[in-house]
């Protein structure tokens, strides 16, 4: 079959590699109709995550129908449609029986990316995300192999299309768990750092959860351009303005927003120093959207941060947000638990995730669309292919 396989910082190909095989009684093979390129992928893509092998599948946003089910496998079966969360977990676990899904602590051969682990399992497995999450083979591909069949894959009905329901698998839910997280509800001020598909499906949750107010901060104005338009954010350009989280603080009575929601992470704009640090590997991530996100956020309000971060930031002002009395909430989103609520509200018309989508290519012309959507190029917001 063919995937899309990593090859070195901005060296992805596709190729021709092995089918892939039922290994667990519980495992199925999809045939993949869809898959998206997510933010998290970028992270992978310019090198900046470790145990990324040659020759791996990239790829954890993607659905299809059941090609091969297991003898165990109970929940789904041949010839479904389903979208397949990017997590992989057990259902069965302490974690998992507290819906913590991304804390699966059965899936992951590997050791999770926590720096001073003192022996804890890792979390769970993620496809297509490197060894430290389990090394488990992606969705951009033809075909995949799903463990743990009876928890994750998630049916979906026919009358939607595949556009609209694909981002289930995970930047619906995670700008969802972010919101709602947050305590985002009826009149709500929020702040969102990153005008990217995760950023963007935050703004449309907010939204739909009736913030009053919401505004978005990037560097691409055709990015905030959208978002104005969907989903009436206030957009602020921060190489316009130098100082976002000053002007946030200005507009809301000089106390700051309920909620700041970071959709940015480790790789943050806005700091050279911090910057070149990371690259050095002397920083683990910038820290430049969250000393924003602690700065926008009014005393008692909750910082939430989906935004991916790895080792440690010197310049975490811990100091603020304890003066602040702030609440942090942040991790990978515990997206088994979620696909059914919002899959109602597509059906419903309280959501329309496909509205993002920018670009359709087939899974053969990957590469190219790697580079378009890391190039921010064609004014690029979410890319699918179709294998
Ligand atoms: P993206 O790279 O397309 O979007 C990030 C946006 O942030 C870009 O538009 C960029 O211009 C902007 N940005 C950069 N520096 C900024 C700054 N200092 N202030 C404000 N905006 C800034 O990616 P995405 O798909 O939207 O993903 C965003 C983040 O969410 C990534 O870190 C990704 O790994 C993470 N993610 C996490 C989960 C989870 O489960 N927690 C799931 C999906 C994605
Ligand atoms: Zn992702
Ligand atoms: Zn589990």
């Amino acid at each position: 079959m063919k995937a899309l396989t990593y090859h070195g910082s901005k060296d992805v190909r596709v190729e021709s590699v092995p089918d892939p095989v039922l290994l667990q009684p519980d495992d199925i093979i999809l045939r993949v109709t869809a898959t998206a390129i997510c933010g998290s992928d970028l992270h992978l893509y310019r090198g900046k995550i470790p145990e990324v092998h040659d020759g791996d599948i990239l790829g954890h946003e993607f659905m299809g129908i059941v090609e091969d089910a297991g003898p165990g496998v109970t929940a789904v079966r041949k010839g479904d449609r389903v979208v397949i969360p990017f997590v992989i977990a057990c259902g069965q676990c302490f974690h998992c029986r507290l819906d913590e899904y991304s804390a699966c602590e059965t899936t992951n051969t590997g050791k999770g990316a926590a720096m001073n682990q003192k022996g804890i399992r890792p979390p769970a497995a993620l496809f297509g995300y490197s060894h430290l999450y389990g090394g488990v083979a992606g969705g951009q591909a033809e075909y995949v192999r799903v463990p743990m069949a009876n928890v994750g894959p998630f049916a979906v009905p026919d009358a939607l299309p595949d556009e609209q329901v694909l981002f289930l698998s995970d930047i619906l839910p995670t700008g969802y768990q972010a919101a709602v997280d947050a305590g985002v509800g009826a009149g709500s001020t929020v702040a969102i750092f990153g005008a990217g598909p995760v950023g963007l499906m935050a703004a449309a949750c907010c939204r739909m959860l009736g913030a009053a107010e919401i505004f978005m901060v990037d560097h691409h104005p055709y990015r905030l351009q959208f978002a104005q338009r969907a989903y009436g954010v206030i957009p602020i350009d921060f190489d316009e303005q130098d100082d976002p989280a000053g002007i946030i603080v200005e507009q809301t009575q000089g106390r700051g927003v309920d909620v700041s929601i970071d959709a940015v992470g480790f790789e943050a704009k806005g700091s050279r120093l911090e910057t070149a640090l990371t690259t050095l590997k002397l920083e683990g991530s910038s820290g430049a959207a969250l000393r924003q996100c602690i700065a926008a956020t009014r005393r008692c309000g909750t910082v939430s941060v989906p935004g991916v971060y790895a080792g440690f930031i010197h310049g975490f002002l811990f100091g603020d947000a304890f003066d602040k009395g702030l609440t942090f909430k942040m991790g990978q989103t515990h997206v088994q638990k979620l696909m059914p609520e919002l899959l109602e509200h597509i059906g419903n018309g309280r959501l329309d995730p496909q509205a993002i989508i920018t670009h359709r290519l087939p899974l053969a012309e990957a590469a190219r669309a790697y580079a378009i959507f890391d190039g921010k190029e064609e004014d690029c917001r979410k890319v699918v292919l179709t294998p």
